[in-house]
């Protein structure tokens, strides 16, 4: 059994990390540079996120890999550095990890469309994606999680070439927004199906992040349980991202959200941690909460 599968079986919920990219900005990331190239050049401002994530009671932590795709880092000029920036991105964050918690390093969306609508080929998805997948498993992951996916068709690209290029397991989440006909991504998928689609696929873990406060993902949880019945990954957003005088805030605190870690294990959850907007003090109230939840006064 998987060293994720017998943690979750002892401890019931699960709790992940929260946003890497809102905390390495706090560390002077600087609006436009890219994150992964930090793993390279600021490998000691990487590890503190990791560990700040670790010391917050995180069961897993994630990488600082989410762009670290070939046609991502092409974007931004480090496209001979895949398998350098993946490497050591998963290494620092099992550096942070040791023992007390596991490694899913983090795969996002390449940034392009795949064929009809795009160029990129289903095939050459799948490479890109592998490269990438091959690195983190190099760099010690203990499992990789795809995220923020809009498109199922990228999505089980990546889950295809993970699962062949690796022998990690996969979570694979998308990033669902509610609309007038109800909740779906960005390319118009909707959550049921995406389960039901990725389960089938081979995924181990399904889910949603992103794009979502607390609120909004207990009623997605129950979307995607009625789909599936693998574990489930959850990752809100500190609600909807709001420009106050020129700066980007996220409203739900770390004890609003924890309030609500009951309803959505309820609802379907199995994994929890949290997306853009929260910080090590939401995950520390998540894990708090959790051990209220499992030894009630
Ligand atoms: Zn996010």
């Amino acid at each position: 059994m998987g060293l994720w599968k017998s943690r979750l079986e002892k401890e019931k919920i699960l709790i992940a990390d929260g946003g890497w990219g809102t905390e390495l900005q706090k560390r002077g990331l600087a609006p436009g540079e890219a994150p992964e190239a930090w793993n390279l050049s600021r490998p000691e401002e990487v590890g503190a996120v990791a560990r700040s994530y670790v010391d917050a009671g995180a069961d897993i932590i994630l990488t600082n890999t989410f762009g670290g795709s070939p046609p991502k880092l092409a974007k931004v000029g480090l496209e001979g550095k895949v398998m350098e920036i993946n490497r050591r991105g998963a290494a620092l964050s099992k550096q942070a990890a040791g023992d007390r918690a596991l490694v899913f390093a983090s795969i996002g969306p390449s940034g392009e469309f795949m064929a009809p609508l795009g160029t990129i080929s289903e095939a050459d998805m799948v490479k890109g994606f592998g490269e990438q997948a091959r690195a983190l498993a190099e760099g010690g992951a203990d499992g990789i999680l795809v995220e923020t996916m809009m498109d199922l068709g990228e999505a089980k690209a990546a889950l295809r070439a993970a699962k062949e290029s690796t022998s990690l397991p996969v979570a694979v989440t998308l990033t669902f927004n509610k609309g007038p006909k109800g909740y779906a991504t960005m390319m118009g998928i909707r959550p049921e199906q995406a389960a039901a689609e990725l389960e089938k696929a081979g995924a181990e873990i399904v889910g949603a992040n992103c794009g979502a406060g607390i609120d909004v993902m207990i009623e997605l949880m129950g979307l995607i349980r009625s789909a599936t019945s693998l574990p489930i990954w959850c990752k809100p957003n500190a609600g909807l991202p709001e420009l106050v005088e020129g700066k980007t805030i996220y409203r739900e605190t770390p004890e609003m959200m924890a309030s609500k870690l009951r309803s959505l294990v309820k609802a379907g959850a199995s994994i929890v941690g949290g997306c853009c907007g929260t910080t090590p003090a939401h995950i520390r109230a998540f894990a708090l909460e959790r051990k209220k939840l499992a030894n009630p006064a």
